[in-house]
């Protein structure tokens, strides 16, 4: 244990921003009678699918649940997904939570998303599913993957957790579903808007709405246009097996109160982001993430390749090094084929994804939300340049 505690308060790499207003959303929902299953939930579906451009949204407990029954909702029957190392575990695991096998193909090592090369070579017949993850919020390539679907029965799900209003190259925001079958989103507090815990799903295929209102709620109907019997007011009918992963009252009115912001969050980040880049530049052993001209991306995560073998210090070192100068770091992400359980169930091993495993190697987030003062960026800066 180090004896020295740092005495100046630490940045973390990422925090929530709640205010006055977000404040009293949340109270006006616990002074009103629904606590659930009420008007927030359907209005920050609304204000969402209107602000990503989709047709349904469909707001849940977490983003974890809406990888589950977006993944659910697509009866895929058994087969394999797709999707890429660098992500956090939850992508993967729910595919195996609806019975497909995780496979997982490379990163590109230069926008350290999923590579399409990489997922055209592990297409077999048994390719359900293809789920990129928009890294660090930077759009993957859409494109190619739909275009890899397309005459296969494949589906595309994104995983958009770190990518809420960014825009795709040549336009449409990241949510519009125009290249998959569903978007998924994460509002857990480290992510761009928070609503606690929560998630949601859009997507413009109305079959797929009607499943995950049925899934979200234990797969039970009210609808009388969808019953098979209603002898009267009580009646309900559960005709799948589904869960209770439905969001809150009190946590969609935070949602939507946070979504009202996005766009000032996201110019924030932006600011950050570009001083970042022209501080960084001419550091030959620290490689920026890649910079992304006319094309507008909100940048969930500012993550750095260090050359630590070159400036001759281990990970810990740095991170202590910053930790000491009050800057605060993470690791996104250990490669998932690394995880015990990957390896275990899966047998999975280190080698096999040489992209991730050597970004991963170099791999240090820095400070990156919208209530850093220009002071606190600063320091950042200052204290990276000072480790050589
Ligand atoms: C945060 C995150 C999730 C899971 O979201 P939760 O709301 O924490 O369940 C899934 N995928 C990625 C890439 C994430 O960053």
């Amino acid at each position: 244990m180090r004896p020295e505690v740092p005495t100046i308060p630490v940045i973390p790499y990422g925090r929530q921003s709640i205010d006055a207003e977000d404040e009293a959303a949340v109270l006006a929902v616990l002074r009103s009678p629904l606590l659930t299953q009420g008007p927030a939930t359907a209005a920050f579906e609304a204000d969402l699918a209107a602000h990503v451009g989709a047709r349904y949204c469909v707001a849940v407990a977490n983003g974890t649940a809406a990888l589950h029954i977006c993944m659910a909702g697509l009866e895929m029957g058994s087969g394999e997904g797709i999707t890429t190392p660098n992500t956090f575990v939850a992508t993967s695991n729910a595919m195996a939570y609806v019975g497909l096998t995780p496979v997982f193909a490379d990163i590109d090592p230069d926008t350290l998303n999923l590579s399409p090369a990489e997922t055209e070579a592990a297409l077999t017949l048994q390719t359900r599913l293809i789920a990129p993850v928009h890294f660090a919020g930077l759009p993957a390539d859409m494109p190619a993957f739909q275009a890899m679907a397309a005459d296969r029965d494949i589906r595309i799900v994104e995983d958009a957790s770190h990518a809420i209003g960014s825009e795709y190259v040549g336009g449409g925001k990241v949510g519009d579903c125009r290249y998959s079958d569903a978007t998924i989103f994460s509002f857990h507090p480290v992510k761009t808007i928070t609503s606690g815990e929560g998630g949601a799903i859009t997507t413009n295929d109305e079959g797929l709405y009607q499943r995950l209102l049925m899934l979200r709620s234990h797969g039970i109907t009210r609808d009388p246009a969808r019953l098979s019997d209603n002898p009267g007011p009580w009646w309900y009918e559960q005709q799948a097996l589904g869960f209770n992963y439905r969001m809150t009252e009190m946590q969609a009115a935070l949602g939507a109160s946070q979504l009202r912001k996005l766009d000032r969050f996201m110019a924030r980040r932006q600011a950050i982001v570009a001083r970042y880049h022209q501080a960084f530049a001419g550091l030959n052993w620290l490689v920026r993430p890649p910079e992304t001209p006319g094309q507008s991306v909100c940048q969930h995560l500012f993550v750095v390749q260090i050359d630590f073998e070159a400036i001759g210090q281990t990970r810990p070192e740095v991170m202590t090094a910053l930790l000491d100068q009050g800057v605060g770091t993470q690791v996104h992400y250990i490669p998932v084929h690394l995880q015990p359980w990957y390896r275990q169930t899966h047998g999975t091993a280190t080698g096999q994804y040489p992209a991730a495993e050597r970004y991963y190697d170099r791999a240090l987030s820095l400070p990156l939300f919208p209530a850093m003062t220009d002071a606190d960026v600063e320091r950042v800066i200052t204290a990276v340049r000072a480790l050589v």
